[in-house]
């Protein structure tokens, strides 16, 4: 049995003869072994054959080895942590379970409640704006630029009022929104930004790595994202000074060791947001996801050169359309991470709409994404009576012509030769069809 850490309140009795370690279960052989099979799955005699080898040797290692001291939030996690500061160019980054968490601690700071309003842009998915939702906040639209889908700071810089407390910009698909005149404008009205890098991680702005520019900036390690920490996960940066030394504490209740009371191991403190203390929830992460983050963060340079690979390739293919708008690439200062491929059409030139067009490629076999559009449509807030949709829809024109009319998004990585080749045909025949009025 290993060594219980003397620092850790869960596992405090250190080398004692009766550790605390005795509390909770650890792994064994056969749990390992069920990671085994379900990370690598397979039928037939040769793979039987190569899992009773492993399976032999798993036990063997059992038998000579010990557990780890700690499953969670440990050496793995701040190493994660390390890896992910060096990285993105940051100080103090937390490692949460996934990226609405990571903005719920980053709204927490700001104090979201009923009676604020949060400025976050019609296209995007529902995590970006849950919290305010949930809390009983105003969320304002923002209509996007058509052509990246971002919030576009002109109609931003409309619906500030004296009740903003948060503007939340989103990079979809991993373009990188149009950060230097969203701070301008959040700076000017003493606004905290909370970006939603959730497609965004490796991706630069302006010769600066997203993740170092707004406020907060929350990544998305979830099994679809550039990368994952075994399926869920979730990273929160934040350029804030004050609140630098206090985010890894957001984690854990506000829980503090440096300060004890009376007869007890910790104290649990409120933590300081910008205008008043607040409560700190749960939101640890596991030593494992912390392996599974370290591992796959060493790869994701490789990973968005495959993507930009790809992206640059369906250009390449679709230029010849005329009626095909072209995913912007970027270039030596601005590089998207290209979560997504933002296929988008001119109506007009195509001879009929997106709608049209997703149809016939999902007849050809290609999936296409329906899965960012403008969120006021769900019953969540069309069915509440502090909105009124259509006030709101005709407030976002682009979002509205845009979502229905000229987009959808593409899949751009783990794809064979093979089916890249054949989704680039599948779309330029699918335009000709819709030209010809096939
Ligand atoms: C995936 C996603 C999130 C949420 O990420 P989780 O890690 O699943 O919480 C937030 N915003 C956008 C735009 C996303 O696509």
């Amino acid at each position: 049995m290993a060594k219980k850490k003397a620092s850790d309140f869960r596992y405090n009795t250190g080398d004692t003869k009766v550790p605390w370690a005795a509390v909770g279960e650890n792994y064994n052989a056969d749990d390992l072994m069920s990671i085994v099979e379900f990370l690598m799955q397979g039928s037939g005699e040769e793979y039987d054959k190569a899992l009773a080898e492993v399976r032999e040797k798993v036990y063997a290692l059992s038998d000579i080895s010990a557990p780890p001291a700690k499953l969670s939030l440990d050496t793995k996690v701040a190493q994660a942590e390390e890896a992910v500061d060096a990285f993105l160019g940051t100080e103090g980054s937390a490692f949460v379970p996934n990226c609405t968490e990571g903005f719920e601690i980053a709204y927490k700071y700001a104090n979201i409640g009923p009676g604020d309003e949060v400025i976050v842009p019609a296209i995007t998915f529902i995590a970006t704006m849950a919290y305010p939702l949930s809390v009983g906040a105003k969320l304002v639209f923002c209509d996007v630029d058509p052509r990246t889908l971002n919030m576009d700071p002109t109609d931003l810089e409309r619906k500030i009022t004296d009740k903003t407390r948060m503007i939340v910009p989103v990079d979809i698909g991993g373009y990188p929104c149009d950060l230097d005149p969203i701070m301008e404008i959040a700076r000017k009205h003493d606004i905290l930004v909370l970006e939603d890098g959730a497609h965004a991680l490796g991706a630069t702005y302006k010769g600066r790595k997203i993740g170092t520019i707004a406020d907060f900036t929350g990544f998305s390690l979830h099994e679809v994202k550039n990368i994952t920490s075994y399926g869920e996960g979730g990273i929160l940066s934040t350029t804030v000074d004050a609140f630098r030394p206090v985010m890894k504490r957001c984690r854990f209740f506000g829980t503090t060791f440096e300060k004890k009371i009376n007869n007890w191991l910790y104290d649990v403190e409120l933590i300081q947001g910008k205008y008043k203390p607040f409560m700190a929830l749960n939101a640890s992460v596991t030593e494992i996801q912390a392996i599974g983050l370290m591992n796959q963060l060493e790869r994701i340079d490789k990973i968005i050169a495959e993507r930009t690979r790809v992206a640059e390739y369906l250009n390449e293919r679709l230029s010849v359309c005329d009626a095909v708008i072209p995913q912007l690439l970027g270039d030596e200062q601005t590089r998207p991470s290209f979560h997504l491929y933002q296929l988008q059409i001119d109506p007009a030139k195509a001879g009929g709409d997106v709608q049209v067009l997703k149809q016939k490629l999902t007849e050809k076999g290609v999936t296409t994404i329906p899965h960012f559009g403008p969120l006021y449509h769900f019953e969540v807030i069309a069915k509440n009576p502090d909105y009124d949709v259509e006030a709101i829809a005709a407030s976002c024109p682009n979002t509205e012509e845009v979502f229905n009319h000229r987009f959808t998004h593409l899949p751009c990585y783990g794809l064979s030769e093979e089916q890249l080749v054949y989704m680039a045909d599948a779309i330029l025949e699918s335009i000709d069809e819709m030209q010809k009025g096939i």
